[in-house]
């Protein structure tokens, strides 16, 4: 019986579910660039360089190995630019019996893959998607019958369940949890190792010709276009993270340094989410440096902790609470995403170089996301749906799955404390603790009156009070809520005055910089 076997962008991987059972003699893969699902958000041009330069790879290896690919590409006559049309019309070119698919990354897309046996008229079989450690089904059981859900407590789970760093039932070392030792500031004659990049080739360049065309007002740099696309390029980027990243991977995890986008971390989420790598397979290699002595404990249960860990958390609740979870509000923000977030126009430094990171690259790191461009949402209450369109845009790894728990729950508490415990907010203090960004900026993190006085420190103490109904009952609030007490009341006036002018400058002007020099 002939399949129709349709893979998405981020199903390249040859043991993806839709693909285990292919017959190369009858069955055909079908692969669909279209437009609709490339403008959902208007993507920095270096996502859609990596997606279709992926995809058009990927297809190139299944006809190398004998399997028919029927691949429409962006600018092919008929194309219908959206993926029900191009399945349609695939069905009319192919006579097969049946369509079989994996489960998609966004909700949206399951919805409407779930009508598509109805509307075709033939059977579609959705496969679950195996490439992750944690099922639909198992990560509900372990979430249903708890009162309040802990990463650390699910991340114990996968520990035992992969048998990654355990010794027989017991953790490596003795501890589950190494972050004592991680999370230091970087010193200022540090030299980060220099990172594997990658030349584009033909295809990839043609690509990029394509998009430049197509998509010159997205936001972002097109080039230089420096990511690999094909599996053989992604586990390159492995070995070579694994050699000369990980290491200080744990110890320089929340650095943060201007021009230094990458530092330790491990530039594979990409490869990760469309099926270039496999999460096991990076884990086993970070476990066996572990164990040849190439790399310290603290870096590699770190680094693995990431993996199955908070990756596999947030994929969980994602499934097990969509479509509701997007909904919730619980800060009850509203404030339109400020415009500086496209320009990179801003006078504070530190949310101007984290930008300029993401504009150069698609991709800044988890402290520059969370702690910077995150923090600040969180404070000038940011509408949760303006901040997670615009984290989906830009950052070449964002599928829904990932990117909406991560800001919806991580940076936003949008969901009230379903995600994190607490919400992730910071002043200038923990910014100049862990970058330099505060050293060239025109404002000084400490200070609260004049004109130095950090936003970023006055927004905090503006949420504090704004959200104390709230949150003050949170066990971890605890503290900031009692430095807040302590703190004079005209003092605390004056703060909540200047926060307050701050937000109404920033909702009157397009760019808050407009004055400025860049
Ligand atoms: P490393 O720092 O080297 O971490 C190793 C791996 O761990 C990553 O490749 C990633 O697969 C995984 N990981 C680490 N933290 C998380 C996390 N919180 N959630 C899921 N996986 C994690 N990650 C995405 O893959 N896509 C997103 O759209 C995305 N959006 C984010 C938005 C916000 C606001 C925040 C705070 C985090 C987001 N993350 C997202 C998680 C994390 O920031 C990225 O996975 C990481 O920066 C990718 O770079 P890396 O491969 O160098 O990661
Ligand atoms: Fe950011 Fe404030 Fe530091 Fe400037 S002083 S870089 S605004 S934290």
């Amino acid at each position: 019986m002939a399949k129709l076997r349709f893979i998405l962008g981020d199903h390249l991987s040859r043991r993806v579910t839709a693909l285990q059972d292919i017959d190369p003699q009858s069955d055909i893969v079908l692969m669909a660039e279209v437009g609709s699902e490339s403008s959902v958000v208007g993507f920095h041009k270096q996502k859609l360089v990596f997606i279709y330069a992926a995809m058009r790879h990927f297809a190139q290896g299944l006809r190398e190995e004998g399997i028919k690919v029927d691949y429409i590409k962006l600018d092919d006559s008929g194309n219908s630019q959206n993926l029900e049309g191009e399945l349609e019309r695939a069905l009319m070119r192919h006579h097969v019996e049946a369509v079989v698919v994996t489960e998609p990354g966004a909700w949206r897309v399951r919805e409407m893959m779930d009508n598509w046996q109805t509307r075709l008229g033939l059977p579609v079989e959705i496969r679950d998607d195996d490439r992750f450690v944690c099922g639909h089904g198992e990560f509900r059981a372990w979430a249903e019958p708890r009162k309040s859900l802990r990463m650390e407590f699910f991340y114990r789970e996968m520990r035992r369940k992969t048998g990654l760093l355990m010794a027989g039932t017991e953790p490596e070392g003795g501890q589950w949890n190494f972050d004592a030792e991680n999370r230091e500031p970087l010193p200022a004659e540090y030299v980060p190792p220099r990172r594997l990049r990658f030349e584009p080739d033909s295809e990839t360049q043609a690509v990029i010709d394509q998009v430049r065309k197509r998509y010159s007002s997205n936001f972002g740099d097109l080039e230089p276009f420096e990511w690999a696309v094909t599996r053989d390029g992604a586990l390159q980027a492995l070995d070579h993270f694994i050699e000369t990243a990980l290491p200080g991977f744990g110890t320089f995890q929340d650095a943060m340094r201007t021009g230094e986008p990458f530092l330790h971390h491990g530039l594979l989420s990409p490869y990760l989410n469309v099926g270039l790598l496999t999460a096991d397979e990076v884990c086993r290699a970070a476990e066996r440096a572990y164990y040849q002595g190439d790399a310290p404990l603290n870096a590699v249960e770190g680094f693995i902790r990431q993996i199955i860990g908070w990756r596999e958390y947030v994929r969980g609740i994602y499934w097990w609470k969509m479509p509701d979870y997007s909904k919730s509000n619980v800060l009850g923000a509203g404030r339109d995403l400020p415009w500086f977030y496209w320009s990179g126009k801003t006078t504070m430094n530190c949310l101007k170089q984290a930008i300029a990171d993401t504009a150069r690259h698609a991709y800044a790191h988890h402290i520059q996301r969370l702690m910077v461009t995150g923090n600040f949402a969180l404070l000038a209450g940011i509408a949760p749906a303006q901040i997670e369109a615009w984290y989906l845009a830009v950052y070449i790894d964002a599928f829904d799955w990932v990117e909406l728990p991560n800001v919806h729950g991580m940076v936003m508490f949008a969901d009230g404390g379903l995600l994190a415990s607490k919400p992730y907010a910071a002043s200038g203090a923990y910014i100049n603790r862990m970058s330099d960004y505060c050293g060239n900026c025109r404002y000084s993190p400490k200070t609260r009156d004049g004109e130095k006085a950090c936003p970023i420190t006055l927004l905090y103490w503006n949420f504090l009070v704004e959200n104390r109904h709230t949150l003050q009952s949170n066990p971890r609030m605890k503290m900031p809520y009692r430095n807040l007490d302590r703190m004079d009341a005209a003092a605390l006036a004056n703060i909540r005055a200047r926060a307050q002018g701050f937000l109404e400058r920033l909702s009157a002007t397009k760019d808050e910089a407009d004055d400025e020099p860049q």
